[in-house]
């Protein structure tokens, strides 16, 4: 499975709400994708998740500067660089322990327009 860094923490906390149906559903589909694979080749750029997202424009998100900065970030609190392939469990330990219940997900992504839900979510 290839996702750009930042979905790591977007698709924990997908519980079905987003831009359109066409979108959650993709969503939707692409966590049950990440509960089943045992590797994740973390990319640049669009994903499968993107691929479904009304922000797409020609491969490209509409918010391009905002969503590099929030893959940077995870990046760099985990040490992890694009392109590459790791262990999906042990990316989503990682995840889980040191940045939603270290309580970083605010500076990661704190000015997305989810955050709201996310951090409730991230906080359980
Ligand atoms: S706040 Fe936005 S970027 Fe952060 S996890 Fe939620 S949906 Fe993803």
């Amino acid at each position: 499975m290839r996702l750009r860094p930042h979905h790591l923490l977007c698709l924990p906390n997908f519980v079905g709400e987003g831009y359109d149906g066409a979108f959650c559903a993709n969503m939707a589909e692409q966590k049950r994708r990440l509960a089943e694979t045992g590797r994740i080749t973390l990319i640049d750029g669009a994903d499968e998740v993107c691929a479904a997202c009304p922000n797409g424009r020609d491969g490209l998100c509409a918010f391009q500067d905002k969503v590099r900065r929030y893959d940077q970030a995870v990046c760099g609190i985990l040490g992890l660089v694009t392109p590459f392939r790791y262990e999906a469990a042990e990316l989503e330990k990682r995840v889980r322990e040191e940045i939603f219940e270290a309580g970083r997900l605010e500076e990661i992504c704190g000015d997305c327009e989810w955050f709201p839900l996310c951090r409730g979510l991230a906080e359980k």
